[in-house]
This record gives C-alpha cells, sequence and structure tokens, in this order.
C-alpha cells in the first residue's frame, strides 16, 4: 500500500493534537503552567514563536556596543551591589570582557532574588537598549541569562530563541521543550498548498521545497546575521500565506456553494419604494440612490446577495435599509432586521413603523422582552407570511422562528454579531433559495480584515453625508475642565437643546452596574444639574422602562440623558448638541466614534467632550487625540486597528473565526491578497477540488472551517 498524501496530513494533524504531555520534561504541573498560556498541544507550541532571537554570530565587544541600540551582550559579572541614592535604592551591576565594561541597572524589581540569580563571577548573556549616564555605558532593567548553564547544550547553535514568558518555566526548560515539539512538528509537517499555488506566491520556490525546515528555522534558525532576519522572514511568509490561503479557499467555497444553492430572485414593483420616497421631506442623497442601485441590481439576480452596507455613522443607511425591504416586499417577500440591542431594534421599529405610515407593509418587532403571548401569535404570523418585515435581536435567531418566504435579511451594526449569526440567521429562509444579506456597518472595515471575516462580502459605500451635518467639535477634558463643560451644557439646554451624559460600563456584574449608573445619574441631577430634569438609561432596564426613558428624552421632557453605552448605536435625536463622555479612556475608538454620532443631527452647531479622569495610558491619550483631530470614520478605523491590533476589532473571536495562529492581518494584510489570488487559481482549475493533489486541502478546510461557515459543497 501506498502512503498518500492524506494518510500524512492524518499523521500530521496526529502530532499536532498530541498534548504536550508527551513530551520529555513535561509532567502534570509543567502542563498546568502551558496550559494557562494557551498551550496544550505541540501544534500550540510551534506556533508559539520566539518573540527574538539571541544571535551569538553579532555579539560584539563592549566597547564596540553602540548607545541606543538594542542588543545582545555577553561578559563576566564583576560586581554586582544594591546602593542607596537618596531615598531611591538601586541595583547596580557591572559587566565586563577583555575590552571593556557595561553597567547593568534596576530601579525595581525583587533586587534580593536577582542578587541570588546572578553570582558574581558567572558568564552573562544579556539583551537590552544601550544608554549613557554619566559618560558610561549602560544596559537598564536588562534580561540576563547565565551562559554557563544555557548554552552548554546548545553551543553549536549560532542562535538562540527566546520565548515569551511561560510562568514558572525557565527559558532553558522552555527551549528544551519547545525544541522537542519543534522537532517532532517538523518531521511531520506536510505542505498545504498545493505546488500550483506555491507558484503564485512570488516566493522563491525553494522556500517551500522543505516543509519541515519551517518550523525548524522559525524557533532554531541555522543562522545568524544577516542571513537569520532572510530565512526567518521567509519561513514566516510561507506559514503566513499557508494559513491565509487556506481561509480564502473556505470562504470561496462559501460563496460558489451559496451560489449553487441558488438564491431568492426578487421582482419588485417600485409601489412601495416609490410611495415612501415620495412621502419623504428630503431627497435621497447621490451616494444613497447609487447603493440602492447596487443592491436592487444584487437582489434581482437569481444568485444570493451577501453585501457590505458601509456608511459613516448619520449618513442614513437605514433609509437604504428599509428601501431594499420595501423591494423585497413588493415582490411578496418577507424581509427581517436584526439589530445587536434591544434599545437600536425599537428605535429602528419606532422610525421605521413612523416611514411606514399609510402604507400596506405590516411591521412588527421582536426582542427579547416581548411577552411569551404575544411572541406566540408573531411566529404564527410569521410563518404564515402575515408579517412583511420583522424588526429584532437575537430574538429572531433562535431556533423555533421560521418564515414562510424570507426574502432578505438586513444586518445592523455587523461587527456585534459575527459570522456564525448571520448565517444562522440565513438557514431560516431555505426553503430551496437562499435569502439575500444586506450587513450594515458604521465602522468603516479595513480592506485586509474584511477579506478574513467578510472575504465573502461585496461592499457599497455611502460616502456622503445628507445635506445640514455639521462635523462635530470635539475636546478632551481634564479634571479641572469640568465645571466649564458643566456650565456649556447649561447654556446649551437654556437655548433649548439637549444633552446625553455617557458613563463606562461596569462589567463586573449586573448589580454593580445598575448601580453605578443609578448613582451617576443621581449625582448629575441632584449635585450637577439640579436645575435641570435628567433622565437615565440603562442595559439593565426593563423595556417598557428603557422606551420610556428614551421617549422622554426624545419628545424634549428630559433635558439631560445620563446613559450607559445603551446609546451608542441609533438612537436619533436631533434637537440634542451636546456628548459628555465620562472616563472617555476607558472607551474603544469606534465606540467613542458612534458615540459621537448621537449629536450633530439636526443641523445645529454641535460639540462632544471627552472627559478623562484618573490615571490615563498612553494608548488612552492617543485614542482620545484622534477623536479631537478628525470626525472621519474611515481615519479612526484605521487608527483604532493600529493602536488596537486587529484582535477583538469585530468580535472575530466571537464570530468563530480562530485568530490567525502565525499571521497577523495588520502586519500582513498584502498577504492576504496574494493567498486570495492563490485560493482563487486553485478553485478555478478545479472547484470540487477533486483532484488527488488537492484533497489534503480539501481535507483540512473540510476539519477546519466547514461547520464554522456552513460549506455547502457537495462532493
Ligand atoms: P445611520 O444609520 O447611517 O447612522 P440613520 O439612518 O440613522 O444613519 O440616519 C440619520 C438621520 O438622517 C435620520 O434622522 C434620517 O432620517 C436622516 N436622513 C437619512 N437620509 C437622509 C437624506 N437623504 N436627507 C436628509 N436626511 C436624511
Ligand atoms: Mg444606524
Amino acid at each position: 500500500m501506498t502512503i498518500t498524501g492524506l494518510d500524512r496530513y492524518r499523521q500530521m494533524v496526529s502530532v499536532m493534537d498530541t498534548p504536550l504531555t508527551a513530551l520529555k520534561g513535561v509532567g502534570p504541573k509543567v502542563f498546568a503552567r502551558f496550559e494557562k498560556k494557551g498551550l496544550r498541544t505541540i501544534g500550540d507550541a510551534l506556533a508559539f514563536l520566539p518573540y527574538r532571537y539571541e544571535d551569538r554570530t553579532t555579539i560584539k565587544n563592549l566597547n564596540e556596543l553602540l548607545p541606543g541600540e538594542a542588543t545582545t551582550f555577553m561578559g563576566k559579572l564583576k560586581r554586582l551591589e544594591v546602593r542607596g541614592y537618596r531615598k531611591r535604592r538601586v541595583l547596580e551591576g557591572l559587566l565586563v570582557d577583555e575590552r571593556g565594561a557595561l553597567s547593568l541597572k534596576w530601579f525595581r524589581g525583587n533586587f534580593d532574588w536577582l542578587l541570588k540569580k546572578y553570582p558574581v563571577g558567572e558568564e552573562l548573556i544579556g539583551y537590552g537598549t544601550v544608554g549613557v549616564f554619566a559618560g558610561r555605558k549602560e544596559v537598564v532593567h536588562p534580561e540576563l541569562e547565565l551562559v554557563g548553564e544555557d548554552y552548554s547544550a546548545s553551543e553549536s547553535d549560532p542562535v538562540t530563541p527566546v520565548y515569551s514568558e511561560v510562568e514558572g518555566v525557565h527559558q532553558r526548560q522552555l527551549r528544551r521543550i519547545m525544541r522537542q515539539a519543534v522537532e517532532s512538528g517538523a518531521r511531520a509537517r506536510v505542505p498545504l498548498v498545493p505546488q500550483e499555488a506555491q507558484a503564485l506566491s512570488g516566493l522563491d520556490p525553494r522556500w517551500w521545497e522543505d516543509p519541515g525546515r519551517i518550523w525548524r528555522e522559525l524557533h532554531f534558525p541555522s543562522k545568524g546575521g544577516e542571513d537569520l532576519t532572510k530565512i526567518v522572514a521567509g519561513c514566516r511568509h510561507v506559514a503566513v500565506l499557508e494559513e491565509f490561503f487556506l481561509l480564502q479557499i473556505a470562504l470561496l467555497l462559501k460563496k460558489s456553494g451559496d451560489e449553487a444553492v441558488g438564491g431568492v430572485k426578487h421582482s419588485p414593483t417600485y409601489k412601495l419604494v416609490k410611495a415612501l420616497l415620495s412621502s419623504l421631506s428630503y431627497e435621497l442623497t447621490d451616494a444613497q440612490r447609487r447603493v440602492l442601485g447596487e443592491i436592487r441590481a444584487d437582489m434581482e439576480r437569481p444568485s444570493p446577495m451577501h453585501r457590505l452596507l458601509q456608511g459613516d455613522v448619520g449618513s442614513g443607511k437605514t433609509l437604504v435599509a428599509l428601501n431594499s425591504a420595501l423591494l423585497a416586499i413588493e415582490g411578496g417577500y418577507q424581509a427581517a432586521l436584526m439589530a445587536p440591542t434591544e434599545v437600536l431594534a425599537e428605535q429602528h421599529f419606532k422610525n421605521i413603523s413612523q416611514l411606514l405610515t399609510g402604507l400596506p407593509v405590516n411591521v412588527r418587532l421582536l426582542t427579547g422582552s416581548t411577552t411569551a403571548v404575544e411572541r406566540e401569535s408573531l411566529l404564527g404570523e410569521l410563518s404564515t407570511g402575515a408579517i412583511d418585515l420583522i424588526i429584532g435581536t437575537h430574538a429572531l435567531i433562535v431556533e423555533d422562528v421560521s418564515f414562510r418566504r424570507l426574502g432578505l435579511i438586513v444586518v445592523d451594526e455587523q461587527h456585534r454579531f459575527g459570522v456564525m449569526q448571520r448565517v444562522a440567521l440565513a438557514e431560516k429562509g431555505r426553503d430551496g433559495a437562499l435569502p439575500d444579506t444586506l450587513v450594515m456597518t458604521a465602522t468603516p472595515i479595513p480592506r485586509s480584515l474584511s477579506m478574513t471575516v467578510y472575504g465573502d462580502l461585496d461592499l457599497s459605500v455611502i460616502d456622503e453625508m445628507p445635506p445640514g451635518r455639521r462635523p462635530v467639535s470635539t475636546k478632551i477634558v481634564k479634571e479641572r475642565g469640568r465645571g466649564e463643560v458643566f456650565q456649556f451644557v447649561r447654556q446649551e439646554v437654556s437655548k433649548g437643546r439637549q444633552a446625553y451624559v455617557v458613563c463606562p460600563l461596569v462589567e463586573e456584574s449586573e448589580k454593580v452596574e445598575l448601580k453605578a449608573a443609578v448613582e451617576t445619574a443621581n449625582h448629575f441631577s441632584s449635585e450637577i444639574f439640579p436645575d435641570l430634569s435628567v433622565g437615565l438609561l440603562h442595559g439593565r432596564m426593563r423595556g417598557s422602562d428603557k422606551a420610556e426613558a428614551l421617549e422622554a428624552f426624545s419628545s424634549g421632557k428630559t433635558q439631560v440623558l445620563v446613559s450607559t453605552t445603551v446609546i451608542e448605536v441609533g438612537i436619533d435625536v436631533p434637537n440634542a448638541t451636546v456628548m459628555l463622555v465620562e472616563h472617555a479612556e476607558r472607551f474603544g475608538l469606534s465606540q467613542l466614534h458612534q458615540l459621537r454620532g448621537r449629536v450633530g443631527r439636526g443641523g445645529n452647531e454641535s460639540w462632544c467632550f471627552l472627559l478623562a479622569g484618573g490615571s490615563v495610558s498612553e494608548d488612552g491619550w492617543q485614542r482620545l487625540r484622534v477623536m479631537e483631530e478628525t470626525n472621519d470614520g474611515f481615519r479612526i478605523s484605521e487608527e483604532d486597528l493600529r493602536i488596537r491590533g486587529p484582535g477583538d476589532m469585530l468580535g472575530t473571536r466571537q464570530s468563530g473565526l480562530p485568530d490567525f495562529q502565525i499571521g497577523n492581518i495588520l502586519r500582513d494584510g498584502p498577504l492576504l491578497e496574494v493567498a486570495r489570488g492563490m485560493a482563487q487559481a486553485v478553485l478555478k482549475a478545479d472547484p470540487p477540488l477533486s483532484s488527488p493533489d488537492h484533497s489534503v486541502v480539501k481535507r483540512v478546510v473540510e476539519a477546519r472551517w466547514s461547520s464554522k461557515l456552513s460549506l455547502l459543497y457537495s462532493g
């Protein structure tokens, strides 16, 4: 019997899934420490790449070190002692070699432990940035290791990997364990990118030749100096492309699978759409008109629509969504609009009901607050088709909700959901044809990200605001500026305007959160604005109380609304002109942008004050400054991605798509496009992946992604 690619793949999987306890030196205690770091299997260990390398081939003599340079150095510890400079105690050491000397300094840390760990007379290898103090070269808080023990075992290695800390496991022990993991992983590694796709990678074919080499070099590079950078970059390139390639295959398969099943082909009559548009007191913007055209063209086609509607806060996405729903309804289909929060669903319901006054469209609301009796009847009407448009929250996607002819799904503020939920709702309409899907987002999604999580979506952009909008003036306010800001709010209110005060969510427990919100509201109503009428809105309120609080604010009865972030999305009170954000440094950028979007809607000059209190991190200041500088949602989201990293920006975690193990969307964005091209070429030549050369790819994609994306291809 011959060993096939598939057999070897299975072997690799079983090696990757092997628990670390199979390695020498990993007993239950050590395993527990690895587990704390999220490392359980050999596969996990392989993806745990060194964060830097100690390149022994380039270690300079101490006299050659250059100030400002981050570098590895080596020498004998001649002195190590605690000195007191007035109140401050400093641990000082002196490292020497034949040519020179280097001071080492610690201003904090456990001095006794350091003194014990590094005996005078020992040879040390260290890493850090070289500085100069009083004419002498020094490194403050160096990373150090004893050479004797650590290097004797691997004296022949030119380069030593340095891993991020696994608590309780010494680097030396860690390296011994990693070496074993890497060896088994490297021996078992099979290439997952088919040859014809490798050729499209733009990489020298030699990088693809020896699959095991990738792991070996990434962990224990064979060469130092200039070669080190080249080797590590090349191997990483291969590993990242492989990861991206497989996801792109999965996404493309999902798309073609959906197309094979077929989608609803709408035949709008334009009756309802025309009636709606003629009832408006304003015209659609050119951008709204254009994206509606794109959506309509998709809807009239038999293949299912997967479209992302991107438009900054206040650009008028809701109206576009409603128009799209009417296109479906006119042709005899039902439409569903799903929002991330109850408050937003209720707002949509209210606004949309108002817009539809006089039109023969049956709109209903279904949320977690809907009573059991009402829900029962709603479900009945949905399944008979009596309801044309249903608006709701997650409550829409629970099992027993079924439609008669669901033709369009609109998901608002998609970044709160994940791909999974989108699929769950799409599944609802599957009586042969897939409903069209429109996903709305105010958070502009950088292209690199949209290609991963949203790789299967087409994009429509509303790049124009309705007329009369003004950018909101934004100011950071420190502790001492608060009084002035409160005075300003009072002034605006006396002109008949309204204000929001937003407090960060306290997440620990419902009780605490509730208390904090209530207390803040009390504080504002009794101490800061005793002369104004202050309302309260928070996430733990009963649905009817929420609706009441909102109503009081939109009717103008409440002048200042104190709330948690429930108002973040969708609330539309054009008379509000001031947004005050307490502890603004605790909010993320896109959240702040959303919050700010609540004001500046009525044509009046509007303001947003970001109150920063207590200790604010550098990241925190950076975010606030971005807000001061720009109103442009796209710039804000790019800054957000840069400051925060892509990790949880769009809820990719909850979406069921794992973070990449090696690839980094931020850093490796261009590789995503390369990978997409590679995947397209493979699928173009062999759509069902039935050739033996593709059996491994097919297997991997099935195993990793199929349940997550509910792939719909046969074979
Ligand atoms: P988004 O959901 O994109 O943040 P909304 O749909 O909530 O924005 O729209 C914000 C406000 O702008 C709403 O009050 C809406 O009625 C209004 N609006 C929408 N389109 C237009 C338009 N073409 N001209 C004037 N006002 C509009
Ligand atoms: Mg909206």
